[in-house]
Order: structure tokens, then C-alpha cells, then sequence
């Protein structure tokens, strides 16, 4: 995957100075200890180190300037062996702008009830050394993960995993570049927003390049470069037989494989990290482009059509958090409403992700109703069977809201006569609690559709970022949902004054 950013997590224990140098010495072994075996655990998705013992306000200061500073570090784990007196935290914590998971665990897991001794009780202190901790978090009203249980327990492990993918998500968009070719389907409402409170909330900078800067690079391109491109997709996919050499529309290919090419070198030399294309703007190009935006989101790059930036971006997010597995672009196209059970079509003009495909792609040239452009060479595929979800990020004007839905994705059905990609999902907890409830949330029709991504990754990545999430869940009543949304008005009117 492109541009993968390099992560850590520093563990960091804190304690006093009360115990004596002879206790310190074992919590912080104990501490190296459990960094280690997370670490090395296979379900946590990369490094964890031990980075210090914090005795004092000056070193826990000087650890969060040093988390800030440091590039590779995307969140810090914060456990209180013993007792780590929590005013000593407030200067570092007020300067920390990594994320943090407190951990609230015990080095042993079993109490040695025949033998424990006073030494032992003040050695092992994080049942109340972590509330002390946890206070001063909720009074600073600091937005963390907590996590609770033993170290080397599995589903403890699978909690911090997830805030690891959420928290290197959030170090990938720090500093990251979005490349808008031409501006917003003209009209649209929910594609749009504020890219200026995006960039102060989320990091990221979206910017807009006239169609003419894509087309200098896309003219460019050398016919060898096209030749070794075209030969890797005979290798990949199955071509339709007028799309080979030789065969009637070889040169639409050919022409497909000069846009992969130009947009690709665009994207790398400008360091771009996902992109957006809209078919009211393509002056100077033949194609809408279909087949190359769906071989860059299979790269790792995000994408959306339409001007969509909001879900560009959060289409990159979501490919960090999946390892480029299974995550597309999506949009809710059209829905089977029989009454032995409703479905929805989920597809777009062309630019579906291959990494979703079910099975080998195809390449295929149809005509395309809008934008009065050529024919467009796209890949077509069906999609997955399994549980999956659709996440929409959208700027309510005074914040934005991070809207979920789990689906649990089916076989397709045969269908001989589209011409693009596929999914076809049955929505949580039901059909129309689920549509209502997102319609109510201001969801948008475009998605980051994955089968990796889940839910608890998304509800971390939003309290990283500070921003409101609504899950539509097999728990999802639409009467409590609406009071959510109401409640949510109000807590986010207010959440700036109540901080001091
Ligand atoms: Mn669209």
C-alpha cells in the first residue's frame, strides 16, 4: 500500500517516588515486560514500546512534548502500576496531541492469596492507581480509550488492536494531501463542506487542480510505459475480447491505461494521499476515469467521485485502518424492497475498488449516460459475502458527524446486463430502521464501504479526532436514536465551554 506511515505505540507506566528505588525497579520491568508481550502478540497490528517509568511532573511533561515531536509515534498507552498522584500529569497532559489509551491492567493476573503480604498490595496498586489516573482524564475532559483487564487476555488485546489501526489512521492524515480535480458536482449539497475547519480538526488539506494540470501529465505518458501497463492488466484481469490487441476498442484500453498512468504520476509527484475527480469537469480528456481511480484505491489511495473530499479522505482512513484490504468508495445505488426481505445495490458510475471483488475482475467498455465523454474502460466484479459497514463523514456547518451503519453483505445475484461493480447488502438492525435512522443523521449517499473496518475502530478514530459518531447496530432503535441526535445537538453546542 502507498505511503503506509511508519507507527508506534509508546507504553508508558507512571508512579511516584514514595516506593523506594528497590519497587521502582520491579514496575518498571514489569512494564517492559507486558510492552514486550503485546508487542509480540500476532493480534496487535504493529510495534508497542516501553518508552520511560514517570515519577514527576517534569519527566511526564517532557515525555508528552516528546510524543508530540515524534513523527513515528501515533498514540501513547498510559498504565498506573502503582499509585501516580494525577496533578502531576496536568502540564504534560494539557501539551499531549497524540492520541492515548489508558490501559487498565495488572501485571499479575491471579492474586497469590496464601502468601500476599503488604509488599505485594503496594506493589500492585492499579485498581486504584488507574482511578486516580481516570479522574484527572474525565476532569480534563480528555477524549481517550479506556481498556480494562489482564494484559495477555485476547479480547483486551483485539480492544487496544483496533485504537492502534484508528490511532495510525489518524498520523496518516496529520500533514496528509488531497488532490480535488475541478470542483463539486454542481448542485450537490452533502459533497460539500468546510475545508478550512477540516483542515483545523482532521490535519488534512484538500486542494483543488484545474483538469488542464491532469491532462499535461496524462499527455505526457510514453507509449512503452503503456505497453508494460497493458500487459500487467492481460496478467490480472479477464479482458473483454474487443478490449485486446487487435480487437476493436484495444485503443479505449490503451487510453484508460494513459490516464492510470498520468494520474498516478500526478499523485506521486505531488505526494497526494487520495483524490477526487467529477465528470462535469473533465475538459481535455477523453474518458471519464474508471478503470485507473479503481486500480488507485486498490494502491491505497482514497478516492471519491463527485468533488466528494470528505470521503476521499475518510476512504484513505479507512485503508490504513484495513491494511488496504477490503475497502472501497461505495455508493447506496438502488434497494430491493420485496417483502421476503429488503436489500440494498450498492455501485457507482464506475469507481469501485477491486479489493472487494469477489473474485477475478473484468475488464469491460460500455457507454456511459452522463458527462458526454467516450466510452469508459472499468473493471467489473461482484463484491464479498460477510459482515461489512458503510461510514459517511458530513459537515453539519457548526461540526462534523461520522455516521456508521454494519451490513451484512450477501451473495450477488446474477446480473448480466450492468456494466459496473457490485455489493448487495441487508442493512443492521433492519432495512428501514436503518435507512430512517441515517436519513435522520444526514448521512450522505457516498460511503467507505469495508468488510476490515469495524465499527469500534471508526467510534476510536472519533474520539481521536474529536467528533461525533452514530452507530446504526443491530441495537439500533430509531426512537432512541432520534433523542441521540438531539442530545448530540446540544452536547457539541456546549462541549467547548465545559472543557475549562
Ligand atoms: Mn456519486
Amino acid at each position: 500500500m502507498i505511503a503506509s506511515p511508519v507507527s508506534e505505540i509508546w507504553f508508558v507506566t507512571g508512579s511516584q517516588h514514595l516506593y523506594g528505588p528497590g519497587p521502582l525497579k520491579q514496575v518498571e520491568g514489569n512494564s517492559q515486560a507486558i510492552a514486550e508481550a503485546l508487542s509480540a502478540s500476532r493480534r496487535i497490528p504493529y510495534k508497542i514500546v516501553f518508552k520511560k517509568l514517570l515519577t514527576t511532573p517534569d519527566e511526564i511533561t517532557q515525555l508528552c512534548i516528546d510524543a508530540n515531536a515524534a513523527p513515528q509515534c501515533a498514540g501513547l498507552i498510559l498504565w498506573m502500576h502503582t499509585f501516580s498522584p494525577s496533578k502531576m500529569w496536568i502540564r504534560g497532559l494539557t501539551l499531549l496531541r497524540k492520541p492515548f489509551l489508558h490501559l487498565h491492567t495488572q501485571y499479575n493476573r491471579d492474586l497469590p492469596w496464601a502468601t500476599i503480604d503488604m509488599d505485594f498490595m503496594n506493589l500492585n496498586q492499579a485498581a486504584h492507581g488507574d482511578r486516580e489516573a481516570g479522574f484527572i482524564h474525565t476532569r480534563m475532559r480528555l477524549g481517550r480509550k479506556v481498556v480494562v483487564g489482564h494484559w495477555s487476555d485476547p479480547e483486551v488485546q483485539d480492544r487496544i488492536a483496533a485504537w492502534m489501526r484508528a490511532a495510525r489512521a489518524w498520523q496518516d492524515w496529520q500533514g496528509a494531501k488531497f488532490a480535488r480535480f475541478g470542483d463539486n458536482m454542481r448542485q450537490v449539497a452533502v459533497t460539500e463542506g468546510d475545508k478550512v475547519a477540516s483542515e483545523m480538526k482532521f490535519g488534512f488539506a484538500v486542494n483543488g487542480y484545474g483538469v488542464g494540470d491532469l491532462v499535461a501529465k496524462v499527455d505526457a505518458v510514453s507509449e512503452a510505459a503503456i505497453d508494460a501497463l497493458i500487459a500487467e492488466y492481460a496478467k490480472t484481469y479477464a479482458l473483454a475480447a474487443a478490449l485486446k490487441a487487435g480487437g476493436a476498442r484495444h485503443a479505449s484500453l490503451r487510453y484508460s491505461a494513459r490516464l492510470e498512468l498520468g494520474l498516478r504520476a500526478f499523485l506521486e509527484e505531488g505526494g497526494f494521499k487520495g483524490f477526487t475527480t467529477t465528470f462535469e469537469d473533465l475538459h481535455g480528456l477523453t474518458q471519464l476515469p474508471g478503470m485507473a481511480p479503481q486500480r488507485l484505491m486498490a494502491d491505497g489511495y482514497g478516492f471519491a467521485g463527485e468533488g466528494d473530499w470528505k470521503t476521499a479522505a475518510l476512504v484513505r482512513a479507512m485503508k490504513v485502518m484495513a491494511d488496504g484490504e477490503g475497502t472501497s468508495f461505495m455508493e447506496d445505488y438502488t434497494y430491493h424492497l420485496s417483502p421476503k426481505g429488503h436489500q440494498v445495490l450498492g455501485a457507482h458510475m464506475l469507481e469501485i475498488c477491486p479489493s472487494i471483488a469477489a473474485g477475478r475482475p473484468s475488464v469491460q467498455i460500455h457507454p456511459l449516460g452522463i458527462g458526454g465523454k467516450a466510452d469508459p474502460v472499468r473493471l467489473v466484479f461482484e463484491a464479498l459475502a460477510g459482515p461489512a459497514l458503510n461510514a459517511s463523514l458530513v459537515d453539519l456547518g457548526n461540526r462534523f458527524r461520522l455516521v456508521v451503519n454494519e451490513v451484512k453483505a450477501v451473495k450477488t445475484p446474477k446480473l448480466p446486463k450492468l456494466p459496473v461493480a457490485r455489493a448487495v447488502w441487508e442493512c443492521l438492525p433492519d432495512f428501514k430502521t436503518a435507512c430512517a435512522a441515517w436519513i435522520y443523521a444526514g448521512g450522505a449517499h457516498h460511503t467507505g464501504y469495508s468488510y476490515k473496518v469495524t465499527s469500534e475502530m471508526l467510534e476510536d478514530f472519533a474520539t481521536i479526532a474529536g467528533i461525533e459518531m452514530v452507530l446504526i447496530g443491530a441495537d439500533t432503535r430509531l426512537s432512541d436514536f432520534k433523542q441521540t441526535l438531539r442530545n448530540n445537538e446540544v452536547y457539541y453546542h456546549l462541549a467547548q465551554g465545559i472543557r475549562a
